[in-house]
């Protein structure tokens, strides 16, 4: 069953090997996904479906879970592990769409893109508001290095930046370490020496509020955060404050705590710069996602091993 959108179009091998309910929005309708999934061997969701005790306990035939995407969080982990469901995860497939959209959102801060191209459609022709920033020589700090966070510091340093990294896998014989010359550091130091600060921790109880009140002030009161990851890792009232508070300061928000925001007061501010959970989502990734997990899945309920499976 596929209770959410693949974005592609649905795949024919598919359609021969199995009966597959494939509607876009049902993870939307609970009753609905509840009573089909009494039958499901396999369920393929993205970020909408709260995988929980609840649909779990109305799932006798459930062995293989697909996340078309990375990031757990609306996934039952424990349930899923002592119910003996496998959970596949697309590992990888959309990391480089979130690393060019990290590089991509410091481009359009440096240089006011955005405004610009919108004062020239209202008719104007203001030289000076553009005056920018450069990249190259500035420091970025990442909280977290897997997948996307790697990505994102070797562009970084192909674009001359410094680059510090807080990851407590991170090591003294990573390549990034070695190879690209990033530097591993402890979370005050990242946070305090960066202009930019870029967020790839997964949303998990240790990282909920990683970057509180506390630890957004240690920040430099000119400095941009970013955040792709998830809206539960930051503190988004005690950003907003210091939005207000600072007005140097500078957001990029793809993630909110609430999706889609239901009193979104960030948007009423002129320092941030907001979207709507889209940096994964590009055309190759969406193909690549989609592959990724229906082959899994398909791999996993033949018995064979799953590329992305989580549990051995
Ligand atoms: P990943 O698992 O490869 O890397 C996560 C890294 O975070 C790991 O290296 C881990 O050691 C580190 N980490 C965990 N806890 C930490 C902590 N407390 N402090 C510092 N580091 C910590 O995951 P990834 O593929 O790089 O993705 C990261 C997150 O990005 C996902 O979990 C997902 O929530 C989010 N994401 C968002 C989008 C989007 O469209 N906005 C797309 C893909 C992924």
């Amino acid at each position: 069953m596929i209770a959410e959108d693949l974005w592609v179009p649905l795949p024919y091998w598919l359609k021969e090997k199995y009966e597959v309910v494939y509607e876009p929005s049902l993870y939307a309708d609970l009753d609905r996904l509840r009573d089909e999934l009494r039958y499901a061997s396999a369920l393929v969701v993205r970020n909408q479906t709260k995988v929980d005790e609840s649909l779990l306990s109305v799932s006798p035939n459930l062995k293989v879970i697909g996340r078309l995407g990375v990031g757990l969080d609306n996934i039952d982990l424990a349930g899923c592990r002592n119910r003996n469901v496998q959970v596949i995860v697309a590992r990888g497939c959309n990391a480089n769409a979130v690393a060019e959209y990290v590089i991509a959102s410091m481009f359009v801060y440096a240089r006011f893109l955005h405004r610009c191209d919108q004062s020239v459609r209202q008719g104007l022709w203001d030289r000076q508001m553009a005056t920018g920033t450069e990249i190259s020589g500035k420091t970025l700090g990442l909280i977290g290095v897997g997948d996307i966070g790697q990505r994102v510091a070797i562009r970084a340093r192909a674009m001359g930046m410094r680059v510090l990294a807080y990851d407590p896998l991170l090591y003294e014989a990573n390549m990034l370490v070695q190879d690209f010359d990033v530097e591993q550091r402890e979370l005050d130091y990242v946070l305090s020496e960066s202009d930019f600060v870029s967020v790839h921790v997964p949303l998990t109880p240790e990282t909920r509020h990683l970057l509180g009140r506390e630890e957004l002030k240690k920040m430099k009161p000119t400095s941009v955060l970013i955040n792709t990851a998830r809206g539960g890792v930051v503190d988004e009232g005690a950003l907003e404050e210091l939005l207000v508070e600072q007005p140097l300061r500078f957001a990029v928000l793809d993630v909110r705590e609430v999706e889609p925001p239901s009193r979104d007061r960030l948007s009423a501010l002129p320092n941030t710069l907001l979207t709507p959970h889209i940096a994964g989502i590009t055309r190759e990734s969406s193909v690549r996602v989609s592959n990724f997990i229906l082959q899994g899945v398909d791999a996993f309920l033949h018995g064979k091993r799953a590329q992305g499976a989580i549990f051995e």
